[in-house]
């Protein structure tokens, strides 16, 4: 084997040796990625989902990582503050959707994020009665409450595992009307006709 083959053989073996990062840590590259930022401060970046469950999905997150809800304290008012008008920013951005703001109760993915989501939630990657709940229960904290919870309290506290259990496994209502449907083709049927 000659000396050049030798190398190549060894680079690319060391390549195939770097762990790979888990899912949960994606925001991360996101972030930094010019395809997925929406628009940005010196403090906060906005990127697409990447597996939008709407119309319009956005993550708000902040440069400074946090990783989660949990970590924050009343020193990031300000940058929570700062949340708010991005909001603002996005809603006058897509006039024509109904957008709410809010953060998972218990967030599945490393890095504080809340979602800017569009109420449609007509989308393909909505796949499962988890993902439907996750939007459409108490398990979305609203941006307000969660400003609030700091302001007065300091802190967002856990959900206990059996009311995050319950939460997702709420029967299935649609969010823009009383309808109840008996499974999630269904609904996703219905909530075009809530768009048309
Ligand atoms: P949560 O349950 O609040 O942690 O939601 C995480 C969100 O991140 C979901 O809406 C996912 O679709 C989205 N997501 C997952 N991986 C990535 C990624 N690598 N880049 C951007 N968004 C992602
Ligand atoms: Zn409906």
């Amino acid at each position: 084997m000659s000396k050049r083959n030798y190398k190549s053989n060894n680079e690319s073996s060391s390549l195939a040796k770097q762990p790979k990062k888990h899912w949960s840590l994606g925001l991360l590259d996101t972030m930094k990625d010019p395809k997925y930022v929406y628009k940005d401060s010196e403090r906060v970046v906005v990127i697409k989902d990447k597996y939008p469950k709407a119309k319009v999905h956005y993550l708000v997150l902040p440069r400074e990582q946090i990783s989660s809800i949990f970590s924050l304290n009343k020193t990031h008012l300000s940058l929570l503050e700062e949340f708010g008008t991005f909001v603002k920013d996005i809603r006058q951005e897509h006039k024509d959707a109904d957008i709410v703001a809010g953060f998972h109760a218990v967030p599945s993915m490393h890095l504080m994020h809340m979602h800017v989501i569009s109420k449609d939630m007509i989308s393909d990657c909505l796949k499962t009665k988890t993902h439907w709940n996750s939007f459409t229960t108490k398990f979305f904290i609203p941006y307000e409450e969660i400003l609030e919870r700091i302001r007065n309290d300091g802190a967002v506290k856990r959900i206990s595992d059996e009311t995050h259990k319950q939460l997702l496994a709420m029967p299935l209502k649609c969010n823009q009307c009383e309808f109840v449907p008996k499974n999630l083709p269904i609904l996703k049927q219905h909530l075009l006709t809530h768009n048309s």
